[in-house]
């Protein structure tokens, strides 16, 4: 256990009822030893990224407060994704169940073949960037990249949609 971290923590899922999934997978992360949330986003419609033939995904973003160091938190998110039936080494942004990324750990910056922090996904995806800005400041540093806000200015949202449902 290391001294507790502000984390923000990406879901996605596009097959076997995602809002479903979803839920699942919050109650899974908050239940994890070393890991308390702290806020969690509305969940948004977004076209698929990469192949166009598959459903479209089901995507939040979820705050916590972890005291489980950035790469122990990442396992613990590989064994969810792998209890809600994840199979790895699939196609590159092909469907998937459940995918569970961490976008930022405090203020991390760490490129490892495992991890990378922030994110590198983060900044141009509208997806990420919209349920965020829900959750966390406008003020938010994403380390070398700016703060939240002037990232969301350089990101339509081309064509996420804000679901308007009772996701507790
Ligand atoms: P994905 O297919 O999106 O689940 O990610 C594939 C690989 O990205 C995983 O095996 C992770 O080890 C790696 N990865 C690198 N940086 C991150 C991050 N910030 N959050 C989640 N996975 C990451």
């Amino acid at each position: 256990m290391v001294e507790p971290n502000w984390a923000y923590i990406g879901l996605g899922s596009n097959l076997d009822n995602p809002v479903d999934q979803l839920k699942r997978a919050r109650k899974a992360v908050t239940a994890l030893e070393g890991v308390r949330e702290q806020g969690f986003s509305s969940l948004y419609r977004s076209p698929p990224m990469g192949p166009k033939n598959q459903p479209d995904y089901i995507n939040a973003v979820m705050a916590v407060v972890t005291e489980l160091p950035p790469l122990v938190l990442l396992e613990s998110l590989h064994r969810i994704e792998q209890a809600h039936g994840r199979v790895r080494g699939g196609e590159r942004w092909g469907p998937r169940v459940l995918d569970l990324d961490i976008l930022l750990y405090g203020r991390y910056c760490m490129r490892s073949a495992q991890l990378t922090l922030p994110h590198p996904g983060l900044t141009e995806r509208p997806f990420v960037l919209y349920p965020l800005a829900e959750i966390a400041p406008l003020s938010l540093l994403i380390p070398g990249r700016g703060t939240l806000r002037e990232l969301l200015r350089r990101c339509p949202r081309q064509g996420i949609e804000q679901l308007r449902l009772d996701h507790g």
